[in-house]
């Protein structure tokens, strides 16, 4: 240990540098130095375990105390007694020490990414339905792909005949364990093994099929239930139907965004169905009953009241969209276009004319026109 760096030199910050700053200088080294990316560089595990070393006395105050005041004599058993300092147990005292440095290092569960179970991804796909589906829900057969098991190889990633032998480098383990005793107990770093890339075994000749990686693209028809009342944009979620795990893992979930497409003469807002009806002026005058087709096909007959006036809407009770989580639903709200006719015969202008008349005779001399005149002065 003669010739051991200075911890704070390792990792390049000043002797008052922040548990802050020190965790920041930790995770660059050790990103910069890790073996998996320094595959070519013989001395980059001795240069990654240096900057773990470091940072592991560093990050801890009681020992970078005792770093402080004794230097690397603190950690050196040839210079005291075992035990010497006291204050730390065994690895297994540490508690969750590795998995922090692991944590900083690969982002979260990285560890358990290379060796463990780990959970497939989450999928999103879109879903283009009718409208009358989304109101009245649908059973609908999906079809997606994803990574499944390759069949060729049942996953292990060998061609079948080859031969997979145990990573002799770690024994199968996927890990690569450095233990180190100091007088403060034993000291055991791991991280994934460079050889086998934490898999524990070695494939002597990838599979054909899938290229050594166990598992191939492929097809997958999933039903799903699309709920009555569901709108653009809604997400459903189908457990289990999104990529496979690893090593075990559950798989993750698939994620289906809805997305309507529109109607020719309906409109959704909220759970209300919007549509428009055109009458023509007699009827919206003198009142009528009209029939108004409904989605689905079924026909409503809408009493239209004397007097409508353009734009009026007449809401229809309990026609409109289900809700999602209730019996209940919204209504259906009409609104009353008035068409007027843009041609008359003979006989209906002469009618006309005499409404006309009548009108004026009831509301005063001035027809319509006198009395816009008169407003615009
Ligand atoms: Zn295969
Ligand atoms: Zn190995």
């Amino acid at each position: 240990m003669s010739a051991k760096r200075d911890y704070y030199e390792v990792l390049d910050i000043s002797q008052n540098a922040s548990a802050e700053e020190i965790k920041k200088a930790y995770r660059q080294k050790a990103r910069k130095l890790h073996p998996d990316v320094n595959r070519d560089d013989p001395q980059a595990e001795e240069k990654f375990k240096e900057v773990s070393d470091a940072y592991e006395v560093l990050s801890d105050p009681q020992k970078r105390e005792l770093y402080d005041r004794f230097g690397h004599d603190a950690f050196d058993p040839s210079r005291n007694g075992a035990g010497g300092f006291g204050g730390f147990g065994g690895f297994d005292d540490m508690g969750g020490g590795f998995g922090d440095i692991f944590d900083i290092f690969f982002g979260g569960a990285g560890t358990r990414r290379r060796t463990g179970p780990q959970r497939g991804a989450d999928r999103e796909v879109r879903l283009e339905i009718n409208f009358e589906d989304a109101v009245f829900g649908i059973e609908k057969e999906i079809e997606i792909s994803r990574m499944e098991r390759c069949e060729k190889c049942k996953g292990s990633g060998a061609e079948p005949g080859s031969e997979v032998k145990t990573c002799p480098t770690c024994r199968g383990t996927g890990q690569q364990r450095t233990v180190q005793n100091t007088p403060f107990g034993r000291f055991e770093t791991s991280r994934p093994c460079s050889q086998c890339r934490g898999e524990g075994k070695i494939i002597e000749k990838a599979c054909s099929a899938c290229k050594g990686n166990g598992e191939q693209r492929k097809n997958r028809r999933i039903d799903i239930r699309i709920p009555a009342g569901i709108d653009s944009g809604s997400r459903l979620r189908v457990q289990g139907e999104g990529e496979q795990g690893i090593r075990g893992g559950p798989s993750g979930d698939l994620y289906i965004t809805i997305l309507v497409r529109p109607h020719a003469s309906f409109k959704r807002e909220g759970y209300n169905l919007l549509c428009k009806l055109p009458i023509d002026f007699v009827q919206a005058a003198l009142g009528t009953e009209v029939e108004v087709p409904l989605l689905g096909g079924a026909v409503h007959l809408l009493h239209i009241p004397e007097g409508t006036q353009p734009g009026d809407i007449i809401t229809v009770k309990g026609k409109g969209i289900p809700h999602l989580h209730s019996h209940r639903n919204g209504d259906l709200k009409v609104q009353i276009e008035v068409k007027i006719p843009r041609k008359l015969s003979r006989r209906q202008r002469e009618i006309l004319l005499q409404f006309a008349e009548e009108s004026d005779e009831k509301g005063g001399k001035k027809g319509l026109f006198e009395k816009f005149k008169d407003a615009m002065g």
